[in-house]
């Protein structure tokens, strides 16, 4: 039967679109209608509500059925997502499950996905930094992929538009490699990581150890308290949603703000097959979308359409967007649509131990650790590979528990572990140089129960991730031993790409349209009226947590498109 709220064209009919609702879909959905434009926000997964829709926010460790763990049955039937750190009994309802929504791996990719309003902003760890003009500067400079349409300069205002009102806790340390932003008071260095920083000033001053910087309201101000945001109190659950909303997420932050603003309508449930491109006024003119639940397909109409479905499905849905125009997909006339794919190297581990401060111990849940920023080829290239990677630290007390005994001695045991020595480790985070051999594509044959082709996905390391991941492990050793730590031990995870849930690329900006597919305001260059913001649009990938950088550009994008608008160039 027809839905009469859908039948009229008009009703279906609004100034812009904004695809998916996560960390960069809720950026453009913010902008866009708190400058008065009627927006629609097309969400494949169900509605989250803040605080609402938070099952397991307040429950109590005793409380988890499965004691906070993944039953095994389910486990081996999404081996993909169980080895994700986050999939836990906790948080499962937030991923999406590999049976749910199948995709072809040609070569071993571990794709994390959260389909929901908020994506995967609820499920984050909220590590937040600036790129640094070395990192726009990289392919350019290094030889590889095109060079960036953009500056540091100009992306700088937007990141202090981005992080005064998602609010990043962190120190002005003054790294010409990690720019300062806009901070909240940072939190605290544990005794032995600020050790570690002394260490590491004296033995390697270009070295710098850092406290993170995380989305995390340590010293909530006006702007956050007009979201209905509040004071972190250090629970660090957040990956169940925080009911304080103290750490950043479209659903207790951007989401909310704009539907105050009155402008925007949510469609959850909605999943958009493609975008209609018009030959006669050679523009996009809508969308073709699904029903999630009824599988009825209905179009919705924009002046500007903005695509922030997540890196991989935003190029699947270019990809399917196809007409007389554009054979192989919406504004692929470069033919690089779905190439150039990158992602970090997140393979190396590093562990030790440490002797002293034996006196001291740490106290606390502290939702955040330690940062070493790029150091490796910053300001010339010093190595035989390309780039770097920067570095997570964390040094904790360790527990020491004694099992002998049996009966109540054994209880009294358990119930009081003495502390032992101090545990230290850090994780690699490298920089991935995107390749045109490493691409997604529609399968030829697959489709999902909504009628879309399957993504098949086709990306590897190369040698120099190879070479980075020896340099990591060669250096680190290098510092820990400096600092006198012991019992060092170094690990390859040997996990395959993706798993670092910073998968970039196929969309890329550029200055070409010979060689990128969008302009330096993220427009596609053979299709002005389309905004590509997520993580596709990467030309290269830095060693940062990316987030940030997308909800950066994601503002500065949905301002241009207001003002071309107004101007009449869209
Ligand atoms: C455990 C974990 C830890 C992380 N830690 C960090 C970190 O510390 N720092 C950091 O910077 N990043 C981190 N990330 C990555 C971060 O979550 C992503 O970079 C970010 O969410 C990407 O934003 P996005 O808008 O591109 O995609 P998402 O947030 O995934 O949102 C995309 C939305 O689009 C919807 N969608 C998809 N396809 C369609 C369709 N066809 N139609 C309609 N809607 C669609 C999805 O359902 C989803 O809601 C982490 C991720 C995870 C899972
Ligand atoms: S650590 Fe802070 S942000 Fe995380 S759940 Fe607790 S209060 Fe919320």
């Amino acid at each position: 039967m027809a839905n009469l709220n859908i039948d009229s064209k008009q009703e279906r009919t609004y100034d812009a679109i904004v695809i998916g609702s996560g960390m960069s879909g809720g950026w453009a959905a913010k902008e866009l209608t708190e400058k008065g434009l009627k927006t629609l926000v097309l969400e494949r997964g169900r509605d989250v509500k803040h605080m609402e829709d938070y099952p397991t926010t307040n429950m109590m460790p005793w409380e988890f059925k499965h004691r906070g763990e993944i039953p095994r049955d389910i486990a081996e039937e999404n081996p993909v997502v169980s080895r994700c750190y986050a999939f836990k009994e906790d948080a499962k309802h937030f991923f999406v499950l590999d049976t749910e929504h199948p995709y072809v791996q040609q070569e071993p990719f571990d794709w994390i996905r959260g389909y929901q309003v908020g994506g995967k902003s609820l499920l984050w760890a909220r590590q937040t930094q600036r790129w640094s003009p070395y990192d726009f500067e990289g392919p350019a400079r290094d030889g590889f992929a095109v060079e960036w349409p953009i500056s540091y300069e100009d992306i700088a205002p937007w990141y202090s538009h981005v992080e005064k009102f998602v609010g990043i806790s962190g120190n002005k340390d003054g790294i010409p490699q990690l720019p300062d932003g806009e901070f909240l008071p940072p939190m605290d260095l544990t005794c032995v990581e600020s050790y570690f920083k002394e260490q590491m000033s004296e033995h390697y001053p270009e070295r710098p150890v850092i406290i993170g910087r995380c989305a995390h309201l340590t010293e909530p101000q006006p702007i956050h308290l007009e979201q209905g945001r509040g004071q972190c109190m250090y629970r660090n659950i957040c990956q169940r949603g925080c009911p304080y909303g103290a750490y950043f997420s479209s659903n207790s932050s951007t989401i909310p703000w704009a539907a105050k603003t009155g402008n925007m309508t949510l469609r959850p449930h909605s999943v958009v097959d493609s975008i209609i491109y018009d030959e006669q006024q050679e523009r996009a003119v809508g969308v073709r979308v699904v029903d999630a639940n009824t599988k009825e397909t209905v179009e919705y109409y924009a002046d500007i359409i903005f695509l922030n479905a997540s890196a991989l499905n935003s190029n699947m849905i270019l990809m399917n967007s196809t007409s007389d125009r554009f054979l192989d997909g919406l504004g692929n006339d470069s033919g690089l649509l779905g190439k150039y794919v990158a992602f970090h190297n997140y393979r190396g581990t590093i562990s030790a131990e440490y002797e002293g401060f034996m006196d001291r111990t740490t106290s606390g849940r502290r939702p955040n650790g330690g940062y070493i920023p790029r150091f490796r080829n910053v300001f010339s290239q010093e190595t035989d590979f390309l780039r770097g990677y920067a570095a997570g630290l964390s040094a904790h007390r360790s527990q020491v528990r004694d099992t002998s005994g049996a009966g109540q001695i054994l209880k009294e045991n358990l119930l009081n572990p003495s502390p032992g020595p101090w545990r230290v480790g850090s994780h690699m985070m490298g920089e991935t140089i995107p390749k045109e051999s490493n691409y997604v594509a529609l399968d030829p044959e697959k489709r999902d129960e909504w009628g879309m082709p399957l993504l098949n996905v086709s990306v590897e390391y190369d040698d120099n991730d190879e070479k980075m991941l020896e340099d990591f492990f060669e250096q680190m050793s290098e510092m820990y031993d400096k600092a006198g730590f012991t019992n060092i031990r170094t690990r390859d995870s040997e996990q395959a790409p993706g798993l670092d849930i910073h998968e970039m690329g196929g969309v890329r900006m550029g200055k070409d349209p010979e060689t990128s597919l969008l302009n330096r305001w993220n427009q596609l260059h053979a299709c002005k009226n389309v905004f590509v913001t997520d993580g596709a649009c990467m030309t290269s990938t830095g060693t940062q947590n990316p987030s940030l950088t997308y909800m950066a550009l994601t503002a500065r994008s949905a301002n241009y498109a207001v003002e071309e608008l107004n101007k009449g160039n869209l």
